[in-house]
C-alpha cells in the first residue's frame, strides 16, 4: 500500500480508516484512480494523528476497529474540532449504526459490503456539494436570531457561531430557501444532498432533530402529517 503515498493526486486527501486490508486495498485503488491521495490507516489513535497533519478533505472511517477506539469515538473526536465530510463504513445491517453514526455527525454511511465504484460516487458527490455551497454567491439567510451566512458556512444564533456538519448546513440551506412550503422528506433527500444520494427518509428525521437540537426555537419547523416538514 506504500506506492499509493506517493500518486499524484489533485483531488486532495482522504483518509481511510479500516482494519481489513482487502477493503482498505479496494477503496485506496478506486479513490486514487479517482484522482485522490489517499492513506490508510489500520487503527483508531494512528487515524487522529494523521488527520492532524494531514489535513484531509475527506474521512472514510470504518465503525468496527481494532483498539480502544473504534469508528464512532474517531467520529465524535474529528467533530469536536473539525467538519471535515465524513462517511461511514458499517459491517452491521442494524440500522442502530446507521443513526447513531450520523448523530454523530457522519454525513453519510455506506453498508458492507459495498462496491468501490458506489463509494467513489459517494465521495464525489459529498465533495462536489461541498464546493457548490461554498461556491454560491455570498448571500445570508435570516431566521429570526439564526443567520446562515452561505458562502462561508457558517451558523450563528444570537451572535453564537454554531457548528453543523456539512450534511445539516446543507439541509438547512435548502429548508431556508423554501420557508412556508410543505416539503416532503423524498424531496428533501434528493434536493439538499443531491440526487445521488440514496438513503433511507427517516435520515432526514435525524437531521431535522438534531438541527432544531442544535439551533434552538427560532427554527420554525413543523412536521406536516403525512407529509414531511415546514420551515415557517
Ligand atoms: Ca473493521
Amino acid at each position: 500500500m506504500q506506492d499509493l503515498y506517493l500518486m499524484a493526486a489533485d483531488g486532495g486527501t482522504i483518509i481511510i480508516v479500516e482494519d481489513d486490508p482487502n477493503i482498505a486495498d479496494l477503496a485506496s485503488t478506486y479513490l486514487s484512480r479517482a484522482g485522490y491521495r489517499v492513506l490508510p490507516v489500520g487503527d483508531g489513535k494512528r487515524a487522529l494523528d494523521i488527520f492532524r497533519s494531514e489535513k484531509p478533505c475527506l474521512v472514510v472511517l470504518d465503525v468496527g476497529l481494532p483498539g480502544d477506539l473504534d469508528g464512532f469515538d474517531i467520529c465524535r473526536t474529528l467533530r469536536a474540532t473539525s467538519d471535515v465530510p465524513i462517511i461511514i463504513l458499517t459491517a452491521r445491517s442494524d440500522e442502530i449504526d446507521r443513526i447513531v453514526g450520523l448523530e454523530m455527525g457522519a454525513d453519510d454511511y455506506i453498508v458492507k459490503p459495498f462496491s468501490p465504484r458506489e463509494l467513489v460516487a459517494r465521495v464525489k458527490a459529498i465533495l462536489r456539494r461541498s464546493v457548490m455551497v461554498a461556491d454560491a454567491p455570498g448571500r445570508t439567510i435570516t431566521i429570526g436570531t439564526i443567520v446562515i451566512d452561505v458562502a462561508s458556512r457558517r451558523v450563528t444564533v444570537a451572535g453564537d457561531e454554531v457548528q453543523l456538519t456539512a450534511r445539516e448546513f446543507d439541509l438547512l440551506v435548502f429548508i431556508a430557501l423554501r420557508r412556508g412550503l410543505a416539503l416532503s422528506r423524498r424531496q428533501i433527500l434528493n434536493g439538499a444532498w443531491s440526487n445521488s444520494w440514496i438513503g433511507d427518509e427517516r435520515t432526514v428525521d435525524v437531521h431535522i432533530r438534531q438541527l432544531r437540537k442544535k439551533l434552538g426555537d427560532d427554527l420554525d419547523v413543523h412536521t406536516v402529517w403525512g407529509v414531511g416538514y415546514r420551515l415557517d
